[in-house]
């Protein structure tokens, strides 16, 4: 029986986030660095092709990186998005990063959400989701399901009374944000849907 669960992120993440004070001025400046983990995370092996990361809205600045690590765990949950959501909460120090005593938060991932990551979203606190790769492109590209995730999934964010909204951007930085699948479907990397083997 095991009494505390354990997740980490690749050493190499340090060094590519580099100054853990910088300021990222611009959703395009936050989504480059959320490729930049996604890419190398294909370059040295440590996972599946997806990278994220939590920001603070007013300062730009990274507050916990994510990148998909479900192999390397042997974990199913351990998503781009779901390490850094954990993350951000664990380095504020609070389960809900909307809560009144932090400043807003948002959450950029490399691709659209699956519908696990959806769920992980609904109840983080973030207020603004952006993402680059489409869903269609993960599915086509990577052969990665998503799941059953709601056609209007942004929408279902969007408006969520008595629940704070949160704002959804897509398609950022897109075309690059795809090419980062190509790069891992095409350098043979693991496809691990459930059941799949
Ligand atoms: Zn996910």
């Amino acid at each position: 029986m095991e009494l505390e669960i354990r997740l980490s992120l690749p050493a190499w993440i340090a060094d590519e986030v580099g100054d853990p004070g910088r300021a990222y001025p611009t959703i395009e400046s936050r989504m480059e660095l959320a490729l930049r983990l996604a890419g190398r995370n294909v370059a040295e092996g440590t996972g599946g092709p997806f990278g994220a990361g939590v920001f603070d809205r007013e300062t730009g600045r990274l507050i916990a990186p994510g990148v998909n690590v479900v192999v390397p765990s042997t974990c199913s949950v351990a998503h781009a998005e779901i390490m850094a959501i954990a993350g951000a909460q664990q380095a504020r120090g609070v389960f809900d990063l909307g809560s009144p005593a932090g400043t807003a938060t948002e959450l950029i991932s490399s691709a659209e959400p699956c519908i696990q990551c959806f769920g992980a979203i609904w109840w983080s606190g973030v207020t603004r989701v952006v993402t680059g790769a489409r869903r269609q492109d993960v599915e086509t590209i990577s052969g990665f399901s998503e799941g059953p995730l709601p056609e209007d999934w942004p929408k279902l964010l969007a408006r969520r009374p008595p629940l704070p909204a949160v704002e959804v951007l897509r398609d950022c930085l897109r075309s690059r944000a795809a090419d980062v699948l190509r790069r891992y479907r095409d350098g043979g990397g693991r496809i691990y849907n459930p059941g799949a083997g």
